[in-house]
């Protein structure tokens, strides 16, 4: 079952070519298909979820004579964030209230407010998700069902982390932290040791999971381990990496300190998420390894702006790694790194710097580190599924055969990337060729 939103009759011609599909037809002053190189009086046309036919206006290929084309003046593919968090913070909980995921209710309570940070994040223009720790991946199944309104979401269920690590609830005690790892109601998981680990990957899995995330050095927003800390043996971490391939999955490293990037790149992970240590050294095996920079940039500048929520022990570490983390996108980006958009979003206060539907501000980094417009776009949408492996469906461009996740904008992006982070500006977005929003 899939919902149909408010889908206007003049945009969807029935069986046009007699197969009985569902056509429609979009033509764009400007096409940007997100690799590639922009296309002046672009055409696409899509039958059911699929885009079936990209090319200029003046080559509409006969057989689609009789569709009705709406018109738009630019169009590209619906954006992705590599990189987000659904959890209620601000509203269901506090960004300190580490106890507070545990107590009776609050999961359910943090399920009913994040079906309107699910909706903002489609509005703005985000036709897909990655979830690297989080609730996102179990209100999923009502997006797919159509009972709720949001994009894509590929989750990774729960943070997979050492004991006493940076997805470790460090100030609860160990046992009620294991309990709710056992009950699947937290959105990280404590593991050690080989079998410990081979065992958490797998239950990932019976949950859902779509990519695996351990966090293969400490954090910023965990307590009392440092960025720079080493967390995970080589062995603990192959052995995941093994695990997860076995299911068609890849797994995604939370990674600051170089060593700990370096041991997650040689047991075999897809990306490094936030990457705030990156030199040359890690960028060349980056490039070795066609292993993906998540550089997370929107929480580092949303929270340094004054987060006034943060611990003291959290905010010492922001502000250690804010400089780091400004050096580290802009030297990948010069050494031809591969990199894909991911902002760490993870507020469902309207008013925070880093709530949902935000997302598009990480453009603005990457065209500031030295990125062009084009380029920046590419980061949001043709190289974040592959940070997905064997998982990725065809998504992120604008090409036959690819999902027909499109958004419209009102002006060019090319020209000036910040007309994308305002989402009023984004004025038609379909997912799986339906469309969700549009003026009417
Ligand atoms: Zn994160």
């Amino acid at each position: 079952m899939q919902i149909r939103v408010a889908l206007p009759n003049d945009m969807v011609n029935k069986d046009p070519v007699d197969d009985g599909a569902s056509y429609h037809g979009i033509l764009a002053d400007l096409l940007i298909p997100g690799r590639g190189e922009p296309l002046k009086n672009g055409a696409l046309v899509v039958k059911d979820s699929t885009i079936e036919w990209v090319g200029p206006q003046n080559e509409i290929p006969s057989e689609y004579s009789s569709i009705r084309f709406s018109r738009v003046p630019v169009l590209m593919p619906g954006m992705w964030d590599a990189h987000t968090h659904f959890e209620g913070v601000g509203v269901a909980i506090g960004i300190r209230d580490s106890m507070k995921p545990f107590l009776p209710g609050t999961a359910t309570l943090i399920g009913a407010v994040i079906v309107d940070d699910m909706r903002r994040t489609l509005m703005a223009g985000f036709t897909s998700i990655r979830e690297l720790g989080g609730y996102g991946g179990d209100v999923a199944p009502a997006i797919d069902m159509g009972a709720i309104v949001g994009p894509h979401v590929y989750a990774a269920m729960s943070i997979l982390s050492i004991t006493g690590g940076h997805g470790d609830i460090q100030d609860v005690p160990l046992q009620t932290v294991l309990d709710a790892c056992a009950h699947g109601s937290s959105s990280s998981f404590v593991c050690d040791g080989v079998d410990g680990c081979i065992k958490a990957v797998r239950q990932q899995i019976r949950r859902g999971a779509k990519v695996i995330k351990v966090c293969s050095t400490g954090g910023t927003l965990s307590l009392n381990d440092q960025p720079e800390d080493t967390q995970f043996s080589p062995e603990e971490l192959r052995a995941m990496v093994q695990e997860a391939k076995r299911s068609s999955r890849v797994v995604a490293a939370h990674a600051h300190g170089k060593p700990g990037i370096m041991a997650a790149l040689d047991a075999g992970v897809k990306s490094i998420e936030h990457g705030s240590y990156l030199d040359e050294e890690v960028a060349a095996k980056m490039k070795e390894k066609d292993a993906i920079l998540v550089p997370t940039r929107h929480i580092v500048e949303g929270l340094i702006d004054g987060d006034d929520d943060l611990d003291p022990r959290q905010r010492a570490k922001l502000e250690r790694g804010v400089q780091l983390s400004r050096d580290s996108i802009k030297l990948a980006i010069k050494l031809g790194v591969k990199i894909a958009l991911g902002t760490d979003t993870f507020s469902s206060d309207r008013n925070h710097a880093v709530a949902h539907g935000k997302n598009a501000t990480e453009l603005r980094y990457a065209v500031e580190a030295g990125m062009t417009p084009l380029q920046a776009i590419e980061m949001a949408t043709a190289t974040p599924p592959e940070t997905l492996g064997p998982q990725a469906r065809k998504s992120g461009q604008l090409k036959a055969g690819f999902d027909a996740d499109l958004i419209a904008i009102s002006s060019n992006p090319l020209e000036d990337i910040e007309v994308l982070i305002n989402p009023d500006n984004i004025t038609h977005v379909w997912k799986g060729g339906v469309v969700f929003k549009s003026p009417r």
